[in-house]
């Protein structure tokens, strides 16, 4: 199906605005292709595609525009600063808006249910707190000084419910006046974003940002890193004034002042995944591993490759909720290294790396010497 645009004046446009000067002055040294975490699995070459977008000649119906996990390693090396997932997103945007079926259908799917029900399962809005039923959150209240942000992966996905179980029990420890959003809570939309919804994006976070101001609560501590980015990078230009921060910066910070005491010892192996968003993205390397490091017996190890160069588990750039092939998931590779290393525990802090790294270790059989867990779950089972 090829569908080049460079009959469309205003949509090559879109491109280069996307992409700025920058797009202008890629001069192919392959930087970017080279740093790509697809080509450890099949051939995809970024620096292809911004010569494509760069001269309006883009076949919007290749595959090849959905593959990018937004995982930032090639825009962090390009020595020219070169928007490369903006432009990626720029395509996307065109494409949904022109011929919405090369869009691939497991994320469509996912849009029609973020649009209907605030979440990408379709889950009942007054289900959306399930996960907290017995744990007797306080109300907001005057008194609230933070708000817990889920992320719907956690409150709708029964096997990952203990991820937001976990971290409101550590912030009850610490000695938090916390509060959730409750139903008011959507989805951050940050996937709709990276795949180029625009409109969506805006309705999903204006909902929350209004939720915010009603709340009177400035400050917002959230488990999911892709929530973090959007809320703190996305949302200020929707009208947002609120602090966020991600739950390992809340956790280093709460033992730095005494709030947060470790009781148990952890004996095991653990190997701690960077997930892009915290990482790469946002400069988060130094808070999980401190947390780590300070629960006695705990042997913390680093992945092959670890901080600025971690390997993506593939689940960024709304690539969670599409098909990737067998044979082609990252996180296979971050399962099999983390095996090789010896590691008993593959820790990490990200919802989309946990459904991936636990999808992972089922189809490869490896759940009988390595499981996944979120930093907060290992950090609920030492306090
Ligand atoms: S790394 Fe940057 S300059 Fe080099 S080919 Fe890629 S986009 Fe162009
Ligand atoms: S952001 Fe990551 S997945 Fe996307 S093109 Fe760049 S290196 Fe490849």
């Amino acid at each position: 199906m090829k569908e080049a645009i460079a009959p469309f004046k205003e949509a090559i446009e879109m491109i280069r605005d996307a992409g700025g000067e920058a797009l202008r002055s890629c001069f192919q040294c392959g930087l970017c292709t080279a740093s790509c975490p697809w080509n450890n699995v099949r051939t995809f070459m970024p620096h292809k595609k911004i010569t494509e977008s760069k001269f309006g000649l883009v076949d919007l119906g290749e595959e090849d525009w959905w593959l990018c996990s937004t995982c930032n390693a090639c825009v962090s090396r390009c020595p020219r600063g070169v928007a490369i997932t903006d432009v990626i997103r720029a395509v996307r945007n065109i494409t949904s808006d022109s011929i919405p079926r090369a869009v691939p259908a497991s994320l469509r799917s996912a849009v029609a249910s973020l649009k209907s029900a605030g979440n990408p399962w379709g889950g009942a809005r007054d289900e959306r707190t399930n996960w907290a039923r017995d744990l007797d959150i306080p109300s907001l209240s005057g008194e609230t000084e933070v708000l817990y942000f889920s992320c719907c992966v956690p409150a709708y996905d029964p096997k990952m419910e203990k991820v937001a179980r976990s971290a409101c029990r550590i912030l009850k420890e610490t000695g938090a006046r916390f509060a959730i959003l409750g139903t008011k809570e959507s989805c951050c939309g940050e996937s709709v974003r990276k795949a180029g919804n625009y409109e969506l994006f805006e309705k999903l976070a204006t909902g929350n940002i209004d939720a915010f101001r009603e709340s009177g609560v400035k400050r917002i501590v959230a488990s999911s890193p892709h929530c973090y980015d959007t809320i703190k990078n996305e949302y200020p230009a929707l009208g947002a004034d609120v602090e966020v921060v991600h739950l390992t910066q809340y956790l280093a910070r709460a033992m730095d002042e005494g709030t947060l005491t470790i009781r148990k010892p952890f004996p095991r192996k653990v190997v701690y995944h960077d997930p892009c968003y915290l990482g790469r993205h946002s400069d988060v390397y130094d808070e999980p591993r401190k947390v780590l490091s300070r629960i006695p017996g705990l042997t913390l190890m680093d992945e092959i490759n670890a901080r600025e160069n971690s390997l993506c588990c593939g689940g960024g750039g709304a690539r969670i909720w599409m098909e990737t092939k067998k044979g082609e998931r990252f996180s296979d590779i971050l399962v099999e290294q983390a095996v090789e290393l010896g590691a008993e525990v593959l820790a990490t802090a990200c919802p989309y790396c946990i459904l991936n790294f636990r999808d992972s270790i089922l189809t490869m059989g490896r759940e009988d010497v390595l499981e996944v867990r979120d930093i907060s779950e290992i950090v609920d089972e030492v306090i």
